[in-house]
């Protein structure tokens, strides 16, 4: 992409109704617009980095064996009715009436639709294990929507519902969505602290939410500090394999790290005490057990192998797609703007010509973008009639982890500059060598 032809509305001043960091980072870079209260339109930067959350969060799904689908935004209140929702679920639900008067709602989860497909066409233990997932815009009307993205009214969430016939097997399901969780943000350049929590109405008893450490969380957290140090890296999983994945839930939530809705003064005061810690998250995702709490209430059974009616044990589990776009810049930022890591990055690398006009230097960035781009990565290049300075502000408030500066000096001497937005280390080599370290920093990030 040419920077000339970019829709790219930054910022020069910061906006005074953003109270954190990635509220201001995300209007400064022209990634989003509030089009009514807690309601954005994604402008084509920010909606590239939503389409790389999504991505991922697809990738490792499919690794782990789940099917993705898609329900309507818009759903009638009846199965809300059956389930008893419709009333629990309180002001937060945004209502609406069609015009012949029916009631109908904008999803704020979809546990009931889900199970009404499954009570449709699922008839035989034999069809389980089962476990679908959507990507699709949920509704909340929240008191206070804030921080921009991240405590939206409109937002944009991953959930995925398990059903499965007996609690064992429903744990495992349970056990894999926290392993592809784990996976999922690290991919993201995240630490994800699994920590336990409470259900709120979705209801059930097992339950884990993911937090990104964060000054800005609005969830107060407890934690061993033990719990920072665990990575899962890029160990081999076998999603199928019931004892692995419960070695690995063991390993990342046996440190004790609690929500304040579940924390318990007394196990935390077991901690050596230069291990505790109080801090602040941002909740990322949650994943849930409920057993047969839905498909008791809306009669999802499946007929055993004597023949009698079982009802399925059910889980869901969501992650907060559009909510990381803000928890990663609240966790990779700096004075000058966003770091993005390089998973998520809208463009893979910066070009930026320190002398637009000059016939060596167009020719010298047109030929990087084109080879960078032959090589199937993304470049951003600033080809704009503008001084160095203004560039390189642009350039570091969007924050490409990689920058490639290329100048008539530098080219006299055959070299460009290869600039690491994270380090601000700069080194200099000819563009080929700029070229072979990109794809050599991207080769993990790709085709997963
Ligand atoms: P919260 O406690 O933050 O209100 P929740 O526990 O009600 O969230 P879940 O039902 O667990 O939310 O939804 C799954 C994920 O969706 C959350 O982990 C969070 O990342 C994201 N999410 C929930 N509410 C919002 C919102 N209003 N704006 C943006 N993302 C949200
Ligand atoms: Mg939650």
């Amino acid at each position: 992409m040419r920077l000339s032809r970019y829709f790219l509305p930054v910022l020069k001043e910061t906006p005074s109704e953003a109270q954190i960091v990635s509220h201001r980072l995300m209007l400064r870079a022209g990634m989003i617009k509030q089009a009514s209260a807690g309601i954005y339109s994604w402008l084509p930067l920010g909606f590239k980095v939503l389409r790389r959350i999504e991505t991922i969060v697809h990738e490792e799904q499919a690794k782990a064996g789940h099917m993705p689908m898609l329900m309507p935004t818009i759903q009638s209140a009846d199965l809300w009715r059956e389930s008893g929702r419709y009333d629990d679920y309180g002001e937060e639900m945004l209502r609406i009436k069609d015009r012949h008067g029916r009631d109908m709602l904008f999803t704020p989860t979809a546990e009931e639709l889900i199970t009404d497909i499954f009570r449709a066409h699922v008839g035989s233990y034999k069809d389980l294990p089962l476990t679908m997932y959507q990507i699709q815009w949920k509704f909340r009307d929240e008191v206070r929507p804030r921080f921009g993205v991240m405590r939206g009214r409109e937002f944009y969430m991953k959930d995925g519902y398990n059903f499965d016939l007996t609690k064992e097997d429903a744990l495992h399901a349970y056990n894999r969505h926290l392993v592809s969780y784990l996976r999922t943000y690290e991919r993201m350049g995240l630490q994800a602290i699994p920590m336990r929590a409470d259900s709120g109405p979705i209801g059930g008893d097992d339950t884990h939410e993911f937090l990104v450490l964060a000054e800005t969380g609005e969830s107060e957290v407890f934690y061993d500090s033990a719990v920072t140090d665990l990575s899962f890296g890029d160990r081999a999983i076998d999603y199928d394999d019931v004892a692995q994945c419960a070695g690995v839930l063991e390993e990342f939530t046996t440190k004790y790290a609690r929500t304040d809705e579940t924390h318990d003064a007394a196990l935390f005061e077991q901690i050596p005490e230069e291990r505790r810690r109080v801090a602040r998250g941002i909740e990322v995702g949650q994943i849930f057990y409920f057993g047969t709490k839905y498909s008791d209430a809306l009669g999802a059974t499946v007929q055993g192998s004597d023949g009698k009616p079982v009802p399925v044990h059910m889980g869901s589990h969501g992650i907060g797609v559009s909510r990381l776009v803000g928890a990663i810049i609240e966790a990779s930022h700096d004075d000058n703007g966003i770091i993005w890591p390089e998973g998520v990055t809208p463009f893979h690398a910066g070009i930026v010509n320190l002398k637009q006009g000059d016939a060596e230097a167009d020719g010298a960035c047109e030929a990087l973008y084109s080879a960078l781009t032959a090589l199937g990565l993304e470049p951003l290049y600033d080809d704009r009639n503008e001084r160095a300075g203004g560039k390189f502000a642009t350039m570091d408030l969007i924050g490409l982890p990689w920058r490639i500066t290329v100048g008539p000096r530098g080219l006299k001497n055959g070299v460009v500059e290869l600039t690491s937005r994270r380090t601000g280390v700069s080194e200099e080599m000819p563009p080929e060598q700029a070229i072979e370290r990109l794809v050599e920093i991207y080769a993990p990030h790709r085709g997963q």
